[in-house]
């Protein structure tokens, strides 16, 4: 099914604070495009440090206020209900996505959908946060822990898939009691908005969900603030760098979930048909843009040739467009700057020696001639310390190499400074988990890619992130623990007293 047409009348978005849109103390506003056509689609609050600072009150307000005074059960009764109503409202969002980042609306309508399962999940767990009693050796001292919410939670998010990336950032900062303020990616800056919208609809009291729109000066004064007890970040290894060391200087945490490069492993004995798709999905069904994208691919010797040949087949018949429109296949890459990017990158890879097998330039199609499009590219001959086999691109390209055996393709595989994902095809079912044993990547798939769930961990080894979400040990990332000593004897612990 096609989306519901968009309309082409300009939109204007306020921030969402305490409940309500808030414009902007300054004035500022940014400008989003839409990538399909290269046109305005809307604008947004320019964000200030003043704007921050209500955002981050009014969130701390109502953590100290309504958001604490609620029962544990009655928090995740409403986190549930708020995941009913992004479902509910599954069409608009997905539609608004599309028209803001070019993936197809199929994906991001879908991605709506399930941020229900992912708040119900951690709506679940918001009465299942328990202690525990210590048995000391001092027997007549009762310890116990308590597991406490942090504060306020800034999460800040990137354009690839906002409402999904958003619901997996805050849902366990809301079950462990916190609140949060977001700030989207300037490129898709509606949803988050819409988000925050529903959340009270749902009857989340006002302050726990803020959205403040805007960059990095937003971005950087939500870190800055001294009021914001944790940091959720996820976006490019670039600005977690930054982020990290901004937080540190505050000793504050960051879950950070970063960039990858990931490898995506094929055995000769794998089911040829089984990993065609896979591979083609790993790195074009999202125009590569997204993190886990499996953008260097491996396959033994025996079947490169031919692997290789049918997925340039399967590359160049992708049929590119409007990503509304059931029949498209893939839509534009994000923004200007990714498309710029893409072509900068593939330009290194040949001057670096690679060959172009597939695509490799930017598209234009009829009609839609300012739009962001870019062939989905497969390139060969890259050595795996050159350029494009240790950066991520973030957008429609695979590198292909041949390799002999285990040794020769974990080495390769592990020689990036990420560790993200991979993926392993074989159906020798001991190789495959030997493989995943010796692959240092957070998530490891064999025989299938790019899936994921709300009750299994997800995040990266090395400079791919830190801290892990998805599963209930997301939760831990929110809370701090205090332990509580309670002597219960009437014995007198006189210092001056000597024991014999
Ligand atoms: P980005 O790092 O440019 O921006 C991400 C967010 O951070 C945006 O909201 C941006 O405004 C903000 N930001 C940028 N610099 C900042 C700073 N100095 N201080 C505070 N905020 C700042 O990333 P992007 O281009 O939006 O997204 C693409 C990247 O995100 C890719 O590297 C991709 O791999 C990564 N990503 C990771 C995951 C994951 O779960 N590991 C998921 C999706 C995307």
């Amino acid at each position: 099914m096609s989306a519901p047409s968009g309309t082409t009348a300009l939109r204007h978005y306020a921030n969402y604070i305490n409940g309500r849109d808030q414009p902007g103390r300054d004035g500022g506003v940014f400008q989003s495009i839409n990538p399909t056509t290269g046109a305005i689609w809307g604008d947004f609050v320019e964000s200030s440090a003043a704007d921050v600072d209500t955002a981050v009150r009014a969130a701390h307000s109502a953590f100290e206020g309504p958001w604490s005074a609620l029962s544990p059960t009655r928090r995740g009764r409403l986190m549930m209900r708020w995941g009913e109503l992004i479902a509910a409202s599954a069409d608009k969002i997905g539609t608004i996505e599309t028209e803001q980042n070019g993936k197809l609306f199929a994906e991001m309508r879908t991605q709506a959908r399930v941020a229900q399962d992912w708040l119900t999940y951690f709506g679940g767990l918001a009465d299942k946060i328990e202690g525990r009693v210590i048995p000391l050796d001092r027997m007549s001292i009762l310890n116990y822990t308590v597991l406490e919410p942090l504060g306020v939670v800034a999460a800040i998010v990137p354009w690839n898939s906002p409402t999904f990336l958003t619901i997996m950032s805050i849902a366990p900062a809301l079950a462990a009691g916190n609140t949060v303020v977001i700030k989207p990616s300037e490129v898709t800056s509606a949803s988050a908005v819409e988000l925050a919208r529903l959340a009270e609809e749902a009857g989340i009291p006002p302050g726990v969900v803020n959205v403040v729109t805007g960059g990095r000066i937003a971005g950087e004064a939500l870190v800055d603030h001294p009021l914001v007890a944790k940091i959720s970040f996820t976006g490019s290894d670039a600005a977690g760098r930054t982020i990290a060391a901004r937080a540190g200087q505050r000793l504050i945490g960051c879950t950070l979930e970063l960039g990858g490069k990931s490898p995506n492993i094929v055995f000769d004995d794998a089911d040829i048909d089984q990993v065609e798709a896979g591979v083609l999905s790993g790195i074009f069904a999202a125009a590569g843009q997204t993190c886990v994208a499996g953008s260097r691919a491996f396959f033994q010797k025996k079947i490169y040739d031919r692997l290789v040949s049918r997925l340039v087949d399967r590359a160049n018949s992708i049929r590119l467009g409007d990503p509304l429109k059931a029949e498209s296949q893939m839509g534009p890459v994000a923004s200007s700057a990714q498309l710029a990017k893409d072509e900068r990158m593939v330009a290194q890879a040949v001057a670096d020696g690679a060959e172009i097998l597939a695509g490799g330039k930017r598209v234009r199609l009829e009609g839609l001639e300012n739009g962001y499009f870019y062939a989905p590219t497969i390139l060969q001959g890259a050595g795996s310390l050159d350029f494009i086999m240790q950066n991520e691109v973030f957008g429609p390209v695979l590198c292909v190499a041949p390799f002999e055996d285990e040794d020769d393709v974990v080495a390769m595989a592990n020689s990036t400074p990420f560790g993200l994902a991979a993926g392993v095809w074989t159906n020798d079912i001991r190789r495959g988990h030997l493989m995943a044993r010796r692959l240092r990547a957070g998530t490891v798939w064999i025989n299938t890619y790019r899936a994921l769930a709300f009750n299994s961990p997800f995040g990266g080894f090395k400079d791919s992130g830190l801290g892990r979400q998805n599963g209930a040990e997301a939760v831990n990332q929110f809370l701090q623990t205090k332990s509580v000593w309670c002597e219960l004897s009437r014995d007198i612990q006189d210092p001056f007293v000597i024991k014999t």
